[in-house]
């Protein structure tokens, strides 16, 4: 792979003068949240099929859903992807905890709330609790496929369309991410029969380099060095491993755009090499979407919308601002402002 400079002057993702614009986007203290300035935003376009992950809200949702998803509604937002849900076995059903240790509310009543301010449920993170450093392996399948069973009744009543897993299991070699592949195969096809698509979200760590034989993933490899004499073919990333050795029919993945970069690829090459598989995008920048100017999301959307898919979610890190919110009203005015993202 090239160095990082070089990989940043070519991507594709990035828009042309992306540096120069955000350094003069601090230099001039623009107005707004997070760099986008007033001049810029515009009203919402309705009925634009505008997503977010509910992990982005924190506590702005935890502690009064209602009045969240209500506002979400208000700045345009109309699906969510679910986080926060956890089931609880003492009472045999799923709930959202809330931060700061108030109530929590049941999955019942998140659904209704979803209902009343008119955000459809499309989505759900998930992903089940093993005990620290366990692998994917024949040990542990029951007790993953078990964890999916019993998420499964709440998520038909939310409505979900997909179920994604958002966290990457232990992996230290070729042979893990395999075993991983297996299993997900596995959990894809448990929901496909029941109605749910099965997927998978990636960080960054998914980039990394897998090789045979029992060793870690090495720097060594990333790099593409080889001792003299060694012909060995290319490693394949983990998410190359997870998206050829799973069937089309039981795993989708979802791209988080800038995870995808934070790894040093690019979200184009992806979306497009594999233009079936990858059926969601999460849309992120370093914080308010479209604030940092380095992100392409014009091209980000073009691409993912010739290869026949609609389903994208925004996503906001630091979610203990407390303008989690305000952040989110920001996002929908770039992209709602936007020709690029469809209605
Ligand atoms: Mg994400």
């Amino acid at each position: 792979m090239a160095n990082r400079r070089e990989f940043l002057k070519s991507a594709s993702f990035m828009t042309l003068g992306a540096l120069a614009a955000s350094k003069m986007s601090a230099a001039n203290g623009m107005n707004g949240v997070d760099g986008i300035s007033a001049a810029t935003a515009q009203a919402p376009k309705a009925g634009s099929n505008l997503g977010f992950q509910a992990y982005s809200l924190g506590g702005e949702l935890l502690n009064n859903p209602a009045d969240a998803l209500k506002k979400m509604k208000s700045y345009g937002f109309d699906q969510v992807e679910l986080a926060f849900y956890g089931f609880d076995d003492s009472k045999g059903h799923g709930q959202f905890s809330s931060f700061g240790g108030g109530a929590p509310t049941s999955a019942a009543d998140f659904k209704k709330m979803a209902d009343d301010a008119g955000i459809k449920i499309v989505s759900s993170h998930m992903t089940p609790n093993l005990q620290r450093g366990a692998k994917y392996d024949k040990s542990t399948e029951t007790q993953i496929l078990d964890f999916w069973k019993k998420i499964l009744p709440d998520h038909k009543m939310f409505g979900v369309e997909y179920i994604v897993q958002p966290s990457l299991p232990t992996i230290n070699n070729l042979e893990d991410a395999q075993n991983v592949a297996e299993i997900f195969n596995k959990v894809g096809e448990l929901l496909r029969q029941n109605g749910i698509k099965f997927g998978y979200h990636n960080h960054s760590n998914e980039f990394n380099k897998v090789i045979p034989g029992g060793e870690a993933v090495t720097p060594y490899y990333q790099r593409g060095f080889r001792r003299p004499g060694d012909n060995s073919p290319e490693p394949k990333t983990i998410e190359e491993v997870f998206i050829e050795g799973t069937d089309k029919q039981n795993v989708l993945f979802e791209l988080d755009c800038y995870w995808t970069v934070m790894g040093q690829q690019d979200p184009i090459v992806w979306i497009n090499k594999y233009k079936d598989r990858i059926q969601l995008l999460h849309i992120k920048d370093f914080i308010v979407i479209g604030a940092s100017g380095a992100m392409n999301f014009e091209n980000i959307f073009s691409n993912f919308y010739a290869n026949g898919h609609r389903n994208w979610f925004v996503e906001i890190e630091d979610i203990n601002s407390g303008k989690q919110l305000e952040r989110a009203e920001a996002s929908a005015k770039y992209l709602l402002g936007k020709g690029f993202v469809k209605s």
